[in-house]
């Protein structure tokens, strides 16, 4: 009695799961971005609700603090974060107020 998988047998099998590789990736690059996008929108929201705590408390420029503070931690794309009139935008996922 033979026991085991044969040569072909086992090419089949690895050519069939890369196959259902191949047609789950872009779904799941998609989700990541997509969720990516989620967590820079969110960071943008946690800093402004911190500015918008310490802004009747303080004085100078608090939100261009907290921005230096947190700079490199707000876009998981490393995107470029600018400030219009306190309003925050990602260049890469924009602001989370457009939602
Ligand atoms: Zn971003």
């Amino acid at each position: 009695m033979k026991k085991g998988f044969t040569l072909v047998e086992m090419i089949v099998i690895i050519a069939i799961i890369s196959i259902l590789a191949l047609l789950s990736a872009p779904e799941i690059m998609s989700t990541i971005e997509s969720s990516n996008a989620q967590v820079c929108k969110d960071h943008q929201k946690a800093i402004m609700s911190e500015y918008y705590a310490k802004a009747p408390y303080t004085s100078g420029d608090i939100l261009g603090e907290i921005l230096v503070e947190n700079a490199n931690e707000i876009c998981p794309n490393n995107g470029l974060i600018s400030r219009i009139d306190n309003k925050l935008s990602c260049s890469k996922h924009g602001s989370y107020l457009d939602n």
